[in-house]
């Protein structure tokens, strides 16, 4: 008595869980994408890269200081480098 209760309220998630599948996923396609990565180089060693701080400041639009990681070098980016690109 006990068992078959068990199984039946397990087969009823099963089948809710797969309406919603596909509902969600009816004209859905998996393609590959190539990605780019934009990497900023140190202006004045030229010889290190830019990396964020950790720090965000809370303007707007929100401003990300970098450091070079050879000479230290600080400078303020509207952008967090390194970002991926999609084409
Ligand atoms: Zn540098």
């Amino acid at each position: 008595m006990e068992r078959s209760s068990r199984k039946n309220s397990y087969g009823k998630t099963i089948s809710k869980s797969l309406l919603i599948f596909k509902i969600n996923n009816n004209m859905s396609e998996v393609r590959e994408v190539k990605v780019k990565q934009v990497d900023e180089k140190c202006p004045v060693c030229q010889n290190g890269w830019m990396r964020p701080t950790g720090i965000v400041l809370t303007s707007n639009p929100p401003q990300f200081p970098h450091k070079c990681q050879k000479c230290g070098y600080e400078q303020i980016y509207s952008v967090r480098y390194p970002y991926v690109i999609t084409e």
